[in-house]
C-alpha cells in the first residue's frame, strides 16, 4: 500500500536509519519550467527583461541571473527592447501599458493561469460579482483583478463575512490556493448569503492539487517533514501549512544548506516535499543530505 503513495519508499529500513518518504508529486511545475525555458531560449534575440520573479526561489533566481537573464520589478527600470511576463500572468491593462511603451511583449503565462483569466471573464459576462479566493498582494491575483471594475479578494472566513450581498457572486481562486480552503470558504459564503446565487469555477491548478495531496500523504506518515522552497513562495508556505496539520515537526528550507541535524533527533522517518518553483536538483540535494545523515548515523553505531 505504501508503495502506491510514495515515490521511492519500498519498505522501512532497519532501526536508526531515517526512512525517507519522498512525495509522489513535488517540485517545479510545468508552468514555471516552461517560462524559464522560454526566457533562456529568447534571451539573446532581442535582449529581454523579465518583469517580476520567474520563480519565487532565491537560489533559482541567482542561477538565472548568472546565465545573463535580467529581472526587474518595475517597468520603469526596463532598458531592453523586449519584456517577458512570468508564468503568473498579467492583466490586459498591464500588457497594453507595456506595448504602449514600445516594448515587445513575450508571454510566459502558464496555460492554467490563462484558464483562470478566462474563468473570471466568463463569470463577469454572466453578471456575477467577481470574488477571487487568494492573496490580494500576489502577482497572479493582481493580474486576475486589474481589468475588473469591481471585485473582492478573500482569504479568510472574516473576509467572506465582510462581503456585501449581491444577487450573484462569481467565485474563482488563485491557482495555488489549497482546494480545501477554497471549498470551505465557498461553504461559508453559501451560508452567509442564502439568497444569492453563487457560481464557482474551479481554477486551482492540478499540479497544486497533486502536490497538496501528496504532501499530506507523507505528513501523515512521517515524524519530520521537510518542505523545500523559497521563503516568499506562496504555494510552498501552503504546503508547509497543510503538512503542519498532520505532523508536529515541519521545517521549510530553500536548499540543503538550511537543514539542521537537531531536527532529526529520535526521528525514524522524514517526509520530503517541495513547492512549484523548486527544481529537481535542489530537491535531490536535500534528499542526498538526508541519506548522508543516515549513513553517518549508522556508521557511528558500528562496533569499533
Ligand atoms: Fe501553472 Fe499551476 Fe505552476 Fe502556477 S502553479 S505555473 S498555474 S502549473
Amino acid at each position: 500500500m505504501i508503495q502506491s503513495i510514495f515515490a521511492n519508499s519500498p519498505a522501512p529500513p532497519p532501526a536508526r536509519a531515517l526512512w525517507i518518504l519522498r512525495a509522489a508529486h513535488l517540485g517545479m511545475c510545468f508552468g514555471v519550467r516552461g517560462a524559464i525555458d522560454l526566457a533562456l531560449a529568447q534571451n539573446a534575440s532581442p535582449p529581454l527583461t523579465i518583469l517580476g520573479e520567474l520563480a519565487h526561489n532565491g537560489t533559482v533566481l541567482a542561477g538565472l541571473r548568472a546565465r545573463g537573464l535580467r529581472m526587474e520589478n518595475r517597468v520603469e527600470d526596463v532598458t531592453t527592447p523586449a519584456v517577458m511576463i512570468t508564468a503568473h500572468g498579467a492583466s490586459d491593462k498591464k500588457l497594453r501599458e507595456l506595448r504602449e511603451r514600445g516594448l515587445r511583449v513575450l508571454e510566459g503565462t502558464c496555460p492554467l493561469v490563462h484558464y483562470a483569466h478566462r474563468a473570471v471573464k466568463t463569470l463577469v459576462r454572466e453578471n456575477c460579482h467577481p470574488v477571487i479566493i487568494g492573496r490580494r498582494d500576489h502577482v497572479e491575483v493582481r493580474g486576475l483583478t486589474e481589468d475588473l471594475a469591481e471585485f473582492d479578494v478573500v482569504l479568510t472566513e472574516s473576509d467572506v463575512l465582510g462581503l456585501t450581498e449581491r444577487p450573484c457572486f462569481g467565485v474563482a481562486a488563485q491557482t495555488t490556493q489549497p482546494i480545501d480552503r477554497v471549498r470551505h470558504l465557498l461553504g461559508v459564503m453559501r451560508r452567509r448569503f442564502p439568497r444569492s446565487e453563487i457560481r464557482f469555477i474551479d481554477t486551482v491548478c492540478r499540479p497544486t492539487k497533486l502536490r497538496q495531496e501528496s504532501a499530506v500523504a507523507v505528513a501523515r506518515q512521517a515524524d519530520v517533514v521537510i518542505v523545500v522552497g523559497g521563503a516568499h513562495s506562496n504555494n510552498t508556505r501552503e504546503l508547509a501549512a497543510a503538512c503542519a496539520q498532520h505532523c508536529g515537526r515541519v521545517h521549510q528550507v530553500e536548499t540543503a544548506a538550511g537543514l539542521r541535524e537537531e531536527w532529526f533527533v529520535e526521528a525514524a522517518s522524514v517526509g520530503l516535499t517541495a513547492g512549484t518553483s523548486t527544481p529537481d536538483w535542489i530537491v535531490d540535494g536535500v534528499e542526498e543530505w538526508l541519506r548522508r545523515y543516515t549513513r553517518s548515523n549508522l556508521a557511528s553505531m558500528e562496533p569499533s
